[in-house]
């Protein structure tokens, strides 16, 4: 599928007037229109709700937007937890799935009323000496081990996964929980990341479907959902063919009702926890190039570096690049797109053909809005940029401003050399 940018150079240029590079900006229209796409896949199903996992874009004038199609979110850590709770979420809008989890984390949880996800058999006690009962309504994170396929594709490796409860631990984690007083239970897995396949949700359902009836049979329990966690991919590359999630969504309902209907189970919720999915495509990096260097190879070095995206430098992930005002220019020659940190993973693009570049030109780099701003850093004592929104009228808005040096050096705040700082350096 060709891949087009949502800006243009003229629409850049005018922004940049304002917001100079780098910065994220995302389209609003395009978060919309696939939002409200995955309410209806899912329609079929009454207590269906997608939870946004907050880490991919942990902005809450994005999470804003996805709460107007009925998203909740899912938190794995205090700072979630306070966002969503800033943003006047709680109860049943927010799930807990964390790991590892500092007992004040699932303190604050528990006191926002949220359905917390248990990653662990040892949890259970654990979270009840923390918080001094357990909830009503609890889930366990299921990791069946070995290795995840479809069709004979190996999707990913759950056995070498840190995360999750063995079947026997969650068939005696339900019994021991319903003996100390839970009553209503969910299951959560999350066996494959970034698939591009519809085929993905449907299998992992009919694993999880098939396991809730041998549950509920064999414990009593009742399950009151059933969580399909995240892992739905984007086509990152333009040779890749997008997931169609009306697809998945029917795919999802024709296991509901070949498992959990005749088992007397048709008041199974579905959950989701979608992060790339719902932000990805609809976030650019806009970038400009800087500098120009013929050595070895040719390079293009740009104001952003791997701080604003780290997928490239960390996972090797390709990034599509649209070199804005030369979309229809012929790509005949061959860069590496480079950014500024003393790291030579730094690097947006290697051996990419792309259209001849000139200092000044300003790169849209696709598939930025999950995973993109929030797993930034400072190495390098680099600051996070701005961000920014294109609504639908057109007009932009600034939903973060860039860091400043004040910012990076503000858990100095106190001490002795912050009065030594010069900030109109
Ligand atoms: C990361 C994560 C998600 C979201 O994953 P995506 O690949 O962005 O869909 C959902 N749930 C949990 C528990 C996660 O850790």
């Amino acid at each position: 599928m060709e891949k087009k940018a949502f800006v243009t150079k003229e629409m850049i240029e005018e922004i940049v007037k304002t917001y100079p590079t780098p910065f994220h900006i995302y389209d609003e229209k395009g978060i919309r229109e696939n939002a409200r796409a995955l309410k209806e896949a899912f329609a079929w199903n009454k207590g269906y709700k997608e939870y946004f996992a907050v880490k991919a874009t942990p902005n809450p004038y994005l999470i804003n937007i996805l709460r107007e199609y009925g998203c909740g979110t899912d938190c794995s850590s205090l700072t979630e937890l306070m966002l969503s709770d800033a943003m006047g979420l709680s109860g049943e809008d927010i799930m807990f799935s964390s790991n590892e989890t500092p007992a004040h984390e699932f303190e604050y949880a528990a006191k926002l009323g949220a359905t917390i996800n248990l990653d662990d058999f040892t949890h259970i006690e654990f979270l009840e000496k923390t918080i001094g009962y357990l909830p009503k309504t609890l889930s366990c994170r299921y990791n069946p081990g070995g290795l995840f396929s479809i069709s004979n594709n190996i999707m990913d490796n759950p056995g070498d996964a840190k995360y999750g409860f063995t079947t026997e631990q969650l068939f005696e984690g339900y019994k021991i929980m319903k003996t100390k007083g839970v009553e209503h239970f969910g299951i959560h897995a999350f066996l494959a990341s970034n698939t591009v396949t519809n085929e993905y949700y449907p299998t992992l359902a009919r694993t999880l479907f098939q396991l809730a009836v041998k549950l509920k049979e064999e414990t009593g329990a009742h399950i009151k959902f059933i969580n399909l966690s995240g892992g739905i991919g984007i086509p990152y590359r333009p040779d890749q063919e997008p997931n169609d999630i009306r697809v998945i969504g029917e795919g999802v309902r024709q296991a509901y009702e070949e498992i959990l209907v005749p088992a007397g189970m048709d008041d199974v919720a579905i959950y989701t926890e979608l992060g790339r999915f719902m932000m990805a495509p609809y976030g650019h990096l806009v970038t400009q190039v800087i500098h120009e260097k013929h050595t070895h190879k040719e390079y293009k070095g740009v104001d952003a570096c791997a701080v604003n995206l780290m997928r490239p430098a960390m996972y090797g992930a390709y990034h599509h690049i649209t070199v804005l005002g030369k979309e229809n220019a012929p790509c005949d020659h061959k860069y590496d797109v480079v950014g500024s940190l003393c790291e030579n993973n730094d690097k947006f693009a290697i051996d990419r053909m792309l259209p001849e570049l000139e200092i000044g030109d300003y790169l849209a780099i696709h598939d930025t809005g999950a995973h993109g701003f929030a797993m930034g850093y400072n190495y390098n004592g680099k600051l996070k940029s701005a961000e920014l929104l294109l609504k639908e009228d057109g007009s932009v808005q600034l939903i973060r401003r860039a860091e400043t040096p004040k910012d990076y050096f503000a858990t100095f705040d106190g001490l002795d050399i912050y009065e030594k700082l010069d900030f109109n350096a």
